[in-house]
């Protein structure tokens, strides 16, 4: 088989340069390792930039996110039980989109579907040939038989566990991490969100946020220690912490109902530099990953998408400006979303080490930002999306 650009992994990076390539008359192939089925049973963000709003519609899946996803002016910041709203519109004119991941996937497979998009999934054992050479190719096994596709350039958005970026030699790639001392444990319940816009909320317990899917889906995250099991947290032991950390007022109208999903996430920054090797490009969790305090993962991959994606279009027209420069300008970006993601985490969260000094620092710079405008407006605009 032969085709333009090769994709590893067909998560919403993948997919969506898949579809905007199309749509421009750039063939691709998109290769993923699991069943349809479960990528779209995997329950992960739901907070869109403006920035990744508008290259869904760009690519002409923009239509249910529309009509069913749910604009946020701002949100809400909260410490004990005392707290502050942080205006988006005010301070920076945008809003976000609440709309989640699991339903961007589907939009985007059947979109694919409908365009007759090669998508492989069970793709087994996949394997990146020549990614330093003009003449790159990937092997995959599917149902016994083993494949190869020859290809012009190879997009790798497999995930953080894919194969994609360990294929760039030890030599060339630089990798910068940090992994937080505890988890996230995620409940998602059929029932009313607790309040209009999502709650961040510090305590002396740990963090909690209160997010929602729609209407009748929230989702609910505690602060757990990286040793916690899913199986020690019952729905009621979840939802009389949660009661705990969040402010009195929303408490008190917290509407519980039983888990239709619960799991614990690990937090991780994590980045690798370059995110281009020869012909290889790496975007998505499989360059970077960061804590989902700033609910920047998914807006990342967006952000990469875009520029890898206005690259290869331009290469095709015969001007190579754009994939020259991809993995710096893609950085660029990374890293600011990098610091507010870890700065997010260090704010919000009760670290098991910390001094009181420490803790001291965290309550102050939650004054500040609940006293400044400029602090606000600073927080407001790299929670919106910086321009890509
Ligand atoms: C449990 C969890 C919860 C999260 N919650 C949030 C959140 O609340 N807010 C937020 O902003 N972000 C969250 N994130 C991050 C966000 O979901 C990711 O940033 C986003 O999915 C990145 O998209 P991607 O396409 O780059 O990678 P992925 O979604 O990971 O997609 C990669 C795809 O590649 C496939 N793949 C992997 N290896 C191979 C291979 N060898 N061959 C072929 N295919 C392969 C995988 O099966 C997968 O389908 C969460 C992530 C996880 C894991």
């Amino acid at each position: 088989m032969r085709t333009q650009v090769a994709i590893i992994g067909g998560g919403p990076a993948g997919l969506l340069l898949s579809q905007l390539l199309h749509r421009k008359g750039i063939d691709t192939v998109v290769l993923e390792r699991r069943s349809r089925d479960y990528v779209l049973s995997r329950i992960r963000a739901g907070v869109l930039e403006w920035g990744a709003v508008e290259l869904l519609r760009e690519a002409g899946v923009g239509a249910r996110m529309d009509a069913e996803g749910f604009p946020h002016d701002g949100t809400y910041l909260a410490s004990e039980n005392r707290g502050f709203r942080i205006d988006f519109v005010e301070r920076t004119g945008k809003q976000v989109m609440v709309y989640g991941q699991t339903e961007v996937t589907r939009d985007l497979y059947e979109a694919r579907d409908k365009m007759d998009g090669q998508i492989i999934d069970e793709a087994e054992g996949v394997t990146i040939h020549g990614a330093d050479t003009d003449a790159p190719h990937v092997t995959y096994t599917k149902d016994g038989s083993e494949h190869r596709i020859d290809c012009d350039f190879i997009a790798g958005c497999d995930g953080f566990h894919g194969v994609s970026r360990k294929t760039i030699p030890g030599t060339v790639l630089r990798e910068f991490e940090r992994v937080y001392p505890f988890g996230w444990l995620g409940l998602l319940s059929e029932t009313p969100p607790v309040d209009d816009e999502l709650i961040y909320a510090q305590h002396s317990r740990g963090f909690a946020l209160c997010s929602m899917r729609n209407a009748n889906l929230s989702r609910y995250y505690l602060q757990v220690p990286l040793d916690d099991k899913v199986e020690d947290w019952s729905d009621d032991a979840f939802w009389a912490e949660l009661k705990q950390r969040i402010p009195e007022d929303a408490a008190q109208r917290l509407v519980t109902g039983p888990s239709i999903e619960k799991s614990i996430a690990p937090l991780r920054s994590f980045v690798a530099e370059p995110m281009r090797w020869g012909r290889l490009f790496l975007a998505g969790d499989a360059a970077h990953i960061v804590p989902p305090t700033g609910a920047k993962g998914l807006n990342l991959a967006a952000s990469d998408v875009h520029y890898l994606y206005n690259g290869l279009v331009q290469h095709y027209e015969g001007d190579d400006e754009g994939i020259e420069t991809y993995s710096e300008r893609a950085l660029a970006r990374v890293w600011k979303s990098e610091r507010f993601s870890w700065s997010m985490t260090t704010l919000l969260h009760l670290f098991p080490d910390q001094s009181p000094f420490e803790r001291r620092m965290q309550e102050a710079e939650f004054d500040y930002l609940a006293g400044s405008e400029a602090a606000q407006t600073a927080l407001a605009e790299n929670y919106v999306g910086l321009p890509y």
